[in-house]
């Protein structure tokens, strides 16, 4: 059992679908901010190195914002192709189930608060 009740699972559900489509179609305007970027203007040719040097900082920026879009799109889509097996709500490490409260805060949340902070602490310890 996830401890969701059915209107509450479709609520879920619903607020998923929305996330998506809007992730999706940021990612495409984003991906075109970055297209566009990388498109050699003809002034390009006479800047001098530090013009081309925040011109890489700035299309750097717009290709990490896609990247973190992109990332986003995955968890969500994870989170959606869980209702298809019926696995959405539980903790993906111990199985106990996520709760409400931390769904509808993060719908597309993996893990279950003991396991998320335990993730994190472990996260910590490594990059320190
Ligand atoms: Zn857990």
């Amino acid at each position: 059992m996830n401890g969701l009740e059915t209107q509450q699972w479709q609520h879920l559900q619903e607020v998923l679908r929305q996330d998506y489509a809007a992730l999706l179609a940021q990612l495409a305007d984003e991906t075109l901010h970055t297209a566009a970027l990388r498109r050699p203007l003809p002034h390009e040719v006479q800047a001098s190195p530090s013009d081309n040097a925040s011109q890489r900082n700035f299309e750097a920026q717009h290709v990490e914002a896609a990247a973190h879009t992109l990332q986003q799109l995955q968890s969500v889509r994870h989170a959606l192709a869980k209702f298809a097996e019926a696995s959405y709500g539980l903790c993906e490490t111990c199985g106990e189930a996520i709760g409400y409260s931390r769904l509808q805060a993060r719908p597309d949340a993996r893990l279950c608060i003991v396991c998320q902070t335990r993730a994190e602490q472990l996260g910590r310890g490594r990059a320190a």
